[in-house]
């Protein structure tokens, strides 16, 4: 990567497309607070200094709660909550008496009593008082900012005109699922990384990203001209006319080429000699599986069902999953839709859910652990899929196993939830049950496990992270997650291998299908299905078609004995480079690296 220029910022490709904008800047960090011992002659202006935090706090909450709409339930029955919060004697008297006795600053002693109020919630039994916490840390972060004279509005109503481009230190896939509502033409995050879920749900909502460009919230102001290009990673700052024009055309380029590959929708995915590899989409919002039909895709590869749990206080209801599943059935039948058990704690959080404090959540209580520790909650969701299943073919899909006893786990789950169905007389139909291989221990036991599931589907994704040990959502580390390393091929062949043995179907469903110049080798390596973003399936499909499963088969034999990503890339690029070529570009004209990577002509 070359140095960026004062006018550009230069970040990890997330979502294609080219974008121009106003930046509207979001700022959800936690304010970062002075700390320092006062004189006892300053104490009383202290205190007087937190109360009049106080007060502006309240007033200002005081404000939007009277502009609420009468109807707005459960909203302004929170700003309620934080009102009464803001007037507790807790509160109040803790932090005043830091101030007066241990002789802290105003700002620094609101944030140690609700640290104190946070950790006493924490050990209490109910549930109610648990998830009090985030209201506390939300009314604190409110009067810490009156202190310190930031601005206490941490989502702004975006009132900008025209397109705008949102910009963000990170963004949780709950904000993300809510840009869907806004006007919002593209995002630009300090951190994240192609395959963090930020960067799935903008292609998802199609709109173009970058993500991981450092210092993109310090640099970028509210107001500013932005051109995002998310073929590249780039983000040019206050570019001028003639940049604008260009930034357009471009764009213009590559809504061309995207529909251009869309003619070939109805065409079978399968390679030029013939083979067919299934092609279906992963979806993130049920409105996508309108799209992926639209888009060519042979039904639901992944359905992340997740998204239904995130930004909401309560999990939902067995019957409003069921709605859910049987639209979607519905609307993809006679296609298979994949339904995938929530996969909730790593990177995706909901508040139905009481998540410890955990060092690493990536290895913590994520997916299957906590359905297992939810079993209420999850058998619900067990039972809404089979209900859904009665009206299409529907696959269930277990993610993060890691053991064959948490697979019979599961299973006896769904036996139950199958009784309790029976029991109350709904109409249900039987489903298969099929796991995510996405840990490496599900990869040295893929033989047992392929006797016990239905089928399996390969979540590079995490099998990356896992096995090469990069965090997903970290951008210093993402360019050493590389999928065409041996150690992932490898494990792939095992995979495909164990299912073969067993007489299952082996999918794979990570962004890796949807990476072009790794589709020679799953072809080489036998992957039956393919599961990509719906928006990639015509690329996809137009790529297999150009590929011999003969060449494809020599490759991965080759490449299975290679020592490194590099050896493998510059081997892939050197023949199928020409092939794919086009494909990769999105419209414009790029050339290979002698390394073997793909680069797109410089910007501007
Ligand atoms: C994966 O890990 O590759 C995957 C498809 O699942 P997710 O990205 O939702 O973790
Ligand atoms: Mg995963």
């Amino acid at each position: 990567m070359s140095e960026p220029s004062p006018g550009r910022l230069l970040g990890i490709a997330a979502s294609p497309g080219v974008a121009v904008g106003t930046a509207f800047v979001v700022d959800r960090r936690k304010v970062a607070i002075p700390r320092r011992h006062i004189e006892a002659r300053e104490v009383d202006a202290e205190v007087a200094r937190l109360r009049g935090a106080m007060s502006a706090a309240r007033a200002q909450l005081s404000a939007v709660r009277d502009k609420l709409a009468p109807d707005a339930g459960e909203h302004s029955l929170i700003l309620e909550a934080h009102l009464l919060m803001l007037d507790d004697t807790l509160l109040t008297e803790q932090t005043e008496r830091a101030i007066r006795v241990e002789k802290m600053n105003a700002e620094w002693a609101l944030r140690q009593t609700v640290e104190n109020i946070k950790e006493v919630f924490d050990r209490a039994d109910q549930d109610y008082f648990r998830e009090r916490r985030s209201d506390v840390d939300f009314v604190g972060e409110r009067v810490l900012r009156q202190l310190l004279g930031a601005s206490s509005e941490i989502v702004k109503p975006l009132d900008l005109s025209g397109p705008v481009v949102l910009i963000a230190h990170e963004l949780s896939p709950a904000d993300t699922a809510a840009l869907a509502r806004a006007d919002v033409s593209a995002f630009v995050t300090d951190v994240g990384t192609s395959t963090s879920h930020t960067a799935i749900m903008a292609r998802a909502l199609s709109l173009p990203a970058v993500v991981g460009a450092p210092d993109a919230t310090r640099r970028i102001a509210t107001g500013d001209r932005l051109i995002v290009d998310g073929l590249r990673g780039v983000v040019m700052l206050q570019p001028d006319d003639d940049a604008v024009y260009q930034a357009q055309l471009r764009g213009e380029r590559y809504i061309a080429f995207v529909r251009a590959l869309q003619c070939n929708r109805a065409r079978p995915a399968e390679t030029l000699c013939g083979h067919p590899i299934r092609l279906r989409a992963n979806i993130e919002l049920p409105a996508e599986a309108a799209v992926a039909i639209d888009h060519g895709a042979d039904g639901i590869g992944l359905y992340r069902t997740e998204f239904l749990y995130v930004d909401r206080s309560e999990p939902p209801s067995e019957d409003e999953q069921f709605e859910t599943f049987r639209r979607i059935v519905e609307t993809m039948a006679p296609r298979t839709v994949t339904l995938r058990t929530f996969d909730l704690g790593g990177d995706k959080f909901s508040t139905a859910f009481r998540f410890p404090r955990e060092m690493n959540p990536a290895l913590g209580l994520r997916a299957v652990r906590l359905a297992l520790r939810e079993r209420e909650v999850f058998r619900a969701q067990l039972r809404a899929m089979l209900r859904a299943a009665a009206y299409g073919p529907v696959r269930v899909m277990v993610p993060m196993i890691s053991a064959v006893d948490e697979l019979r786990a599961v299973k006896a789950e769904l036996d139950l939830a199958r009784s309790e169905l029976e029991a109350s007389g709904k109409v249900y139909a039987d489903v298969p049950l099929g796991i995510m291989v996405e840990t490496p221990s599900a990869v040295m036991m893929a033989d047992l496990l392929a006797r016990e599931a239905a089928f399996f589907s390969i979540g590079t994704n995490d099998l990356i992270q896992y096995s090469l040990a990069i965090d997903r959502g970290n951008e210093h580390v993402a360019h050493l997650a590389r999928s065409l390393d041996p150690a992932i091929l490898r494990s792939i062949a095992r995979v495909v291998d164990a299912a073969r043995s067993a007489g299952i179907p082996c999918a794979l469903c990570g962004a890796m299908a949807g990476q072009l110049m790794c589709l020679p080798a799953l072809v080489g390596l036998g992957v039956d299905e393919l599961s990509v973003e719906p928006a990639a399936v015509p690329e996809v499909k137009a790529a297999l078609g150009r590929l011999s499963r003969a060449a494809c088969q020599a490759l991965a034999a080759e490449v299975l004995a290679m020592p490194g990503a590099d050896e493998v890339e510059c081997h892939v690029a050197s023949l199928f480079g020409p092939v794919l070529r086009d494909l990769l570009a999105g419209g414009e004209a790029g050339q290979f690296s002698e390394t073997g990577s793909f680069v797109l002509p410089e910007y501007g």
